[in-house]
């Protein structure tokens, strides 16, 4: 059984953002000789009991999870630019773990749904016992600390942008999460989907997803310069959206319909040939990497190397184990 274990994993429960049935996942996993394998879907946790259970046909280690929606400052406010959503992958450890993370969602439900069911910081300090946190995507605490974001202003009809916050500000995000959980239960998440290419894109192809490896690579270094200064560990994570790379296509369609977005003139099905030539086909396209798969241990080595992993009562190790 390899020590490996994915982390951050989206199914079709994840609604236009992931392709992957339950039952398949597991299976693939299960094909990769993997003793554990978390789910987390998008402010979700429908699919938990089907992955259980799948899981456990399998003589798989489940850990339940969820890729939260966070508002920076308070989820009892509206979205906006001083109070923009992010994400946070929270994971159970235990049942104290699963209970709280069906107590935040209901929360985000009832009182934090502005677009999307969120948490804040002060509703996750009262039901932090028994959970890990990952700082998630680039769109997580880290990474919007490190990049700055944009959010729609719906009165200036227009995308303002709020710049990166400084090393300071960083800091000091990633400390009051750090001391929201218990000891050992917080890590930096570091993915790399298009640092290499293995997708069969053209060199220019490759080229335009540029935004993505620099975001990335910016996002990993930063996190290496706070893991160290603050003590904080650094996972290596694949953002898996799909099986198997060849499934990215698929992915990219039910974007499409989620952004009610028409598939662009001239697309026939292959995106991987296929060249955005608008603002608005470049948006359809924003997340073509081919690297958002279910990959093997062998495949996760470099991207996570120098990274540890969170520990799960239960699984057979801790993992991912990733140093080299
Ligand atoms: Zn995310
Ligand atoms: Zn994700």
């Amino acid at each position: 059984m390899t020590e490996f274990v994915h982390t951050h994993v989206h199914s079709s429960y994840s609604l236009g953002d992931a392709t992957t049935k339950i039952p398949d996942l597991v299976h693939r996993a299960k094909e990769l000789n993997m003793g554990a394998l978390a789910l987390t879907d998008h402010g979700t946790m429908a699919g938990a009991v089907e992955f259980y259970k799948e899981c456990k046909k399998a003589g798989i280690k489940p850990i339940l999870g969820c890729e939260m929606y966070m508002a920076w400052k308070s989820a009892r406010e509206p979205k906006s630019l001083e109070n923009p959503t992010g994400h946070l992958i929270l994971l159970a450890k235990d049942e104290t773990g699963y209970r709280n993370l069906c107590a935040l969602l209901e929360w985000a439900n009832r009182f934090g749904f502005h677009y999307d069911p969120r948490i804040d910081l002060e509703i996750l300090s009262k039901h932090s016992r028994g959970l890990v946190a990952t700082t998630s995507c680039v769109g997580g605490p880290l990474g919007k600390a490190v990049l700055g974001w944009k959010v729609y202003d719906h009165k200036l009809k227009e995308r303002v942008s709020q710049p990166a916050l400084g090393e300071e500000a960083l800091e000091q995000t990633l400390g009051q999460l750090r001391d929201l959980f218990e000891k050992d239960s917080f890590f930096l998440e570091v993915q790399n989907h298009k640092m290499a290419n293995h997708s069969g894109l053209t060199d220019r192809q490759f080229d335009d997803y540029k935004w993505l490896r620099d975001a990335q690579t910016e996002v990993a270094k930063a996190a290496l310069r706070a893991g160290r200064r603050l003590g904080i560990p650094l996972v290596g994570v694949n953002d898996c959206h799909y099986l198997s790379r060849d499934m990215m296509d698929t992915r990219q369609v039910i974007l499409a319909v989620g952004d009610k977005q028409l598939l662009p003139n001239g697309f026939e099905g292959e995106f991987r040939d296929w060249k955005a030539k608008t603002e608005h086909e470049e948006e359809v396209v924003r997340e073509i990497t081919g690297e958002m798969y279910l990959k093997s241990p062998e495949e996760m080595l470099w991207p996570c190397t120098g990274t540890s992993s969170p520990s799960f009562s239960g699984t057979h190790s801790r993992s991912p184990r990733c140093a080299r």
